[in-house]
């Protein structure tokens, strides 16, 4: 049987039985591969590193979705950089409240193939009316919109390649510049204990623009190495803190099925491990 070795961190790496092979090429930015396994599903990687199983996606799309969107509730205008496999926003339109859309992503080719090889991950979301898809860099999108949001989201793959442009200062600076007074600007940060500068740099980059700005956890199987810190930022120091009684009341009234999030787990993921809070003021 084939093999998928997932080499991201040195000296230490995760693999996968491959029972079929289904795409495999370089797209115009990155190499893409897309297998069935017996373990995850069907695995997507991008330049060798996993981006989404269909066994475990739902953990890291509720949690980078639901918490910024609960925690700052009545959300109208979302914009999702990065994501083109469409988790994110599935999610983000499942609540009633959000109007607009807006999905800024490098690579055409991780959309079609996500259509095409993982249809359930959108399950629609892409030709919902309140969607907006625009192919073009997330730097670019930032710096040169005149839209304002209520949430950012950064889906982005790892800061090697493509992805590396959106864990820069001045990419957080234009983030903040679109988001509407009291916006959250939410962002993929790795697993921190192997990635620990990653937490790091996050930290003092947000905090240059942002006057609250930290991380949450999630565990996703195959994000290895433990869990995953969410950068968290956003001038009103009070959504981080939202008392749980609320966040319950707004996910009853989302009427918003999950398989990973609570109202309970989002409080408790920002309650985080001291080695990470020294890694934030090293
Ligand atoms: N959930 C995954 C993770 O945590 O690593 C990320 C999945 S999603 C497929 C990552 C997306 O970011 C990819 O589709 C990639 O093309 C996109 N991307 C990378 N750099 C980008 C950029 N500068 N602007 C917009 N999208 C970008």
């Amino acid at each position: 049987m084939k093999r998928f070795d997932e080499i991201l961190h040195n000296g230490y790496s995760q693999s996968f039985d491959i029972t079929r092979i289904i795409f495999h090429e370089k797209t115009e930015h990155q190499e893409l591969v897309i297998f069935e396994t017996p373990t995850f599903g069907r695995v997507m990687a991008l330049d060798n590193i996993v981006q989404v199983t269909t066994r475990d996606e739902h953990v890291y799309h509720e949690m980078l979705t639901h918490v910024p969107l609960l925690a700052k509730g009545n959300v109208k205008d979302v914009l999702i950089i990065g994501g083109g496999d469409g988790g994110i926003l599935r999610e983000t339109l499942r609540h009633a409240s959000v109007q607009h859309a807006t999905l800024v992503e490098l690579d055409r080719a991780v959309v079609d193939l996500s259509l095409e090889h993982f249809p359930d991950i959108s399950n629609g979301a892409f030709s919902d009316p309140r969607t907006d898809l625009i192919i073009t860099d997330g730097v670019k999108f930032v710096a040169e919109t005149d839209k304002r949001f209520d949430v950012v989201i950064v889906d982005s793959t790892d800061p090697v390649g493509p992805g590396e442009v959106l864990f820069t200062e001045s990419f957080y600076a234009d983030c903040h510049r679109c988001l509407k007074e009291g916006g959250v600007l939410v962002t993929q940060n790795g697993v921190p204990f192997f990635q620990g500068d990653e937490v790091t740099n996050t930290y003092q980059r947000m905090a240059k623009s942002f006057a609250d700005n930290s991380f949450y956890t999630a565990v996703v199987p195959t994000y290895i190495g433990g869990f995953m810190t969410l950068g968290w930022a956003s001038d009103d120091a009070g959504l981080r803190h939202v008392d749980v009684e609320t966040l319950r009341a707004r996910f009853a009234a989302a009427q918003i099925k999950c398989r990973y999030y609570t109202p309970d787990l989002h409080k408790a993921a920002f309650a985080l491990p001291q080695f990470i809070l020294d890694l934030m003021r090293k």
